[in-house]
């Protein structure tokens, strides 16, 4: 399985609670304006990478808290997330999620495709919303604008409606 990805970065404590290993997914077809990486947008940018070399990054990088799934969009390259998202749960590490489709979009995605639902199912946070300028606000932990939530994945898919992140962050 391949994984067209705009970047990687190792030890970021910005995108998610704890240190972290970010992958950047390419391609990305909300086109918010504002957008801080308009060069995510094309779908056929970037590299590819199959999800193993990036499974072994994963196990390369000791004392992260977990892995982080952003964009561009990774719910535009479910599949290969999917699988990313599996192999992360099965090492115990926690996944965080970036999304510019809300909770809501996704879940009725999930409906017909299994591949963004069994990313919901494996993820632990999810940051969702577009950027939205208007809303942007630079003191927010872990995204650009207010309308932006962090959602529990866990509480939301079993209660299926966005349940907001609670634990202090
Ligand atoms: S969803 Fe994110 S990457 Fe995509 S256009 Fe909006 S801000 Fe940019």
């Amino acid at each position: 399985m391949l994984a067209r990805l705009a970047g990687i970065q190792k030890d970021t404590i910005v995108d998610g609670p704890g240190i972290r290993l970010s992958l950047y997914f390419q391609g990305c077809s909300h086109c918010c304006p504002g957008c801080h990486n308009p060069e995510t947008h094309d779908p056929a940018g970037g590299s590819s990478f199959s999800t193993g070399e990036l499974l072994s990054l994963v196990d390369n990088c000791p004392g992260i808290d977990g892995v982080t799934l952003s964009g561009g969009e990774p719910f535009e390259q479910a599949a290969a997330a999917a699988t990313m998202a599996a192999a992360i749960e099965e090492r115990a590490l926690n996944l965080v999620l970036y999304s510019g489709y809300y909770f809501e979009e996704l879940l009725a995605k999930s409906i017909k495709d299994h591949h963004v639902k069994a990313l919901l199912k494996s993820g632990w946070l999810l940051i969702d919303g577009p950027f939205i300028e208007e809303e942007k606000d630079l003191t927010l932990a872990f995204r650009g604008s207010r309308n932006q939530r962090l959602i529990d994945l866990p509480r939301s898919m079993a209660a299926s409606v966005p349940v907001i992140f609670e634990r202090k962050l």
